[in-house]
């Protein structure tokens, strides 16, 4: 059998060198579907790195619903231009003058200024515009005025439209548009803020005009704001709605085309009705269609293929009121989405069994059925950076009377850990082979377990005693709750129920997440905060109160330790069995502060554990961390899908490749899907 199994995996190998060798002579879309390694890295500059995804199962789905994908993806990639716009308002311009340089240049491509320009342009294309996609802080470019002067100046006649001055300003005068997402205190926050959500009105104008249309007693309130542009018109404050006929026009014709034809292939009448009523919604820009709308896509869970298509996210709205416009088209991973519903079938039986006081437990409790998701595209405000999940509607009062819908996107999550083989992490931080060899076997499936027990249960369980407000733990509130979730994700994880659910398969799994958890804890998460500062961001806290409360309590045992290796230090666990006992006592003691609202108790914990840095480990870590030259930040390209049409134009099927490089699809992009400019 061995011998069989050395002389099949010598074969498999010498195929796979083979069709590489000829992939690099034609650039066959068939051949690039042939079963050789998947290259996830695209690129590299900056801060970021660019990977590309696999939509594995595209093949397996039905005709009519690569034609419902396939429309949607087209209805994703007409938004594109939106986003750009409401980034800042001279975005689309001078991406155009960017582009014509870049594609067009004739000059010497090796100077240090023509790469820093390359790098600049390929850092705007990243961050839809001018300013980091996640700090909002304008790019420094390192190339002068003059130069990009002279290089516009042999541009072909006709090759952009100038705009140029205020091009020139934004890209190199500091003092111009140096933020797009101002949250300092006490400043005028629209005022200050170069977005395009707002133009020429003040913050004390856009709130009173707000204040004006709502109703504090409406239960089932419109978000407002979610799809304008707030400006003036004669000294009077007024909207401009993004609609048909209505500003941005031009992009959403494009977009209600192709959700138009996506309709005819609806899997069901509920899906058809949820098309329906965003095209209505776009049409009319009214924001009671757009409520009728989530309501049904909340419900719709009975649909395989699935798509968000609008302005949804308002985080780059410093009052929090205007959506990105953003699209992610998508389809449920039968296999994967089957470890959230046993998780949520038994739910109850995690409920009954979790290690806190019994009068917090919740005599009936309804486990979440987070889906499995298998992303088709990404577009808008979730490309090129994207996030792994997706909790939608935002509407809390839809949330509450119609549900939400709670995804992993899988296929993402799969890129970002096979794209992170390699890069020399865990030889630089983790302990030991051992360590190394469980999580690179386990940590993929038990990193997915823990998120699906965090969000299926986690969130879910426990109850309040008669009478605690659940606000009660104020600014902590967050943290805490994170805390919770995470800990009763933790403790289960090493629990013999997940290998008798048949959702891990080796009762040493656990082991894995519970290194990477308490290593990333107490050191590694420590290298995206910058030198003297102390941990702000929720998550982050929730992780060091969790770590490092485990490690002072289990010290005189020693549960965790930190050893010195050649001057450097690393985590070691000695017991795993005391670490699970000890995320058990925290946890009971986490869902105490919950259940009686002790806000004293719960400050305590998270001064105490949460926020503190220490100074010392922080400049190992980030001296450490510097020498892996790992990217803070990751996006992605997304594949080309190609209908093969027959003589009457009908679809007969939907090709998937994975061949196209970063500033290719860019370029194509913009010049493909230019709604704002036709
Ligand atoms: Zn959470």
């Amino acid at each position: 059998m061995s011998n069989n199994y050395l002389l099949s995996n010598a074969m498999s190998t010498f195929k796979n060198l083979l069709s590489a060798a000829v992939l690099t002579l034609s650039i066959s879309p068939v051949m690039a579907q042939s079963n050789q390694p998947f290259n996830y890295v695209v690129d590299r500059f900056a801060d970021i790195e660019v990977l590309r995804y696999q939509v594995t199962g595209f093949e397996d789905l039905t005709l009519n619903q690569k034609r419902l994908v396939y429309y949607l993806t087209e209805a994703a990639l007409w938004g594109r231009d939106i986003m750009w716009d409401q980034n800042y308002k001279y975005n689309l311009p001078l991406r155009d003058m960017l582009e014509a340089v870049y594609v067009s240049y004739s000059g010497d491509r090796t100077t240090d200024e023509y790469q820093a320009f390359e790098r600049y342009v390929k850092q705007v294309e990243f961050a839809n515009g001018i300013h980091h996609h996640y700090s909002t802080d304008k790019f420094v470019p390192g190339f002068s005025a003059e130069w990009l002067t002279a290089a516009v100046a042999q541009l072909p006649a006709g090759s952009w439209t100038p705009v140029q001055a205020e091009i020139f300003a934004a890209i190199f005068d500091p003092a111009v548009a140096a933020k797009r997402v101002n949250q300092v205190d006490g400043e005028d926050l629209i005022v200050t803020s170069a977005n395009n959500l707002y133009d020429g009105v003040t913050q004390q104008e856009v709130e009173d005009f707000y204040a004006a249309l709502k109703d504090p007693n409406d239960p089932t309130p419109i978000s407002y704001g979610l799809n304008t542009r707030v400006t003036k018109v004669d000294g009077a404050v007024v909207e401009q709605i993004y609609k048909l006929d209505g500003l941005y026009s031009g992009a959403i014709a494009h977009i209600v085309d192709n959700l138009t034809r996506a309709m005819a292939y609806a899997e069901n009448d509920a899906q058809r009705m949820v098309i329906a009523r965003l095209i209505d919604y776009y049409t009319t820009g009214d924001l009671a269609t757009f409520d009728d709308y989530s309501i049904r896509w909340a419900e719709d869970t009975a649909s395989q293929v699935d798509f968000i298509n609008g302005f949804i996210e308002s985080y780059g709205d410093p009052l929090g009121m205007t959506g990105a416009w953003e699209s992610i088209v998508n389809f449920k991973d039968l296999a994967a989405s089957h470890r959230t519903e046993v998780l949520s079938a038994n739910a109850q039986w995690f409920e009954d069994h979790s290690p806190i006081d019994a009068r917090f437990r919740k005599p009936t409790v309804k486990g979440v059925s987070a889906k499995v998701i298998t992303a088709a595209i990404l577009a808008g405000d979730a490309y090129p950076a994207t996030p792994i999940g997706i909790n939608l509607p935002n509407a809390n009062w839809i949330r509450a009377a119609h549900g939400s819908k709670s995804v992993t996107i899988e296929n993402i999550t799969r890129a970002y850990d096979e794209a992170s083989h390699g890069n020399g992490f865990a030889e630089e931080f983790v302990i030991d082979d051992a360590t190394r060899a469980l999580m690179q076997q386990y940590l993929f499936i038990t990193d997915n377990l823990h998120t699906d027990l965090h969000e299926c249960l986690g969130h879910g369980s426990g109850q309040l005693l008669p009478g605690v407000d659940p606000d009660a733990l104020k600014e902590h509130g967050s943290t805490l709750e994170e805390t919770r979730a995470d800990l009763f994700a933790l403790y289960y994880l090493a629990d013999p129920k997940l290998i008798e659910l048949g959702l891990l398969d080796n009762p040493d799994a656990y082991k894995a997440e519970y290194y990477k958890y308490i290593l990333n804890g107490l050191m590694t998460q420590l290298m995206r905060i910058e030198p003297g500062k102390d941990i702000e961001e929720a998550h982050m806290r929730n992780r060091q109160l969790i770590a490092a409360w485990c490690y002072e309590h289990g010290r005189k045992d020693k549960v965790i330790e930190l050893v010195r290796r050649k001057g450097k230090t690393f985590i070691k666990i000695n017991d795993y069995d005391a670490l699970r006992r000890l995320f058990g006592e925290l946890l009971a003691e986490i869902q105490r502060i919950r259940s009686e609202g002790d806000y004293a108790a719960g400050k305590a914990l998270v001064e105490r554990y949460a926020v503190k840095v220490d100074r010392k480990l922080h400049q190992e870590v980030l001296r450490r961390y510097a020498t892996l030259d790992i990217a803070p930040y990751r996006g992605f390209v997304n594949p080309i899908y190609t209908p093969v049409v027959d003589a009457n134009g009908i679809i007969t099927d939907v090709k998937v490749t994975y061949t196209e490089g970063y500033m290719e699809q860019m370029l194509r992009y913009s010049s493909r899907y230019a709604g704002l400019r036709d």
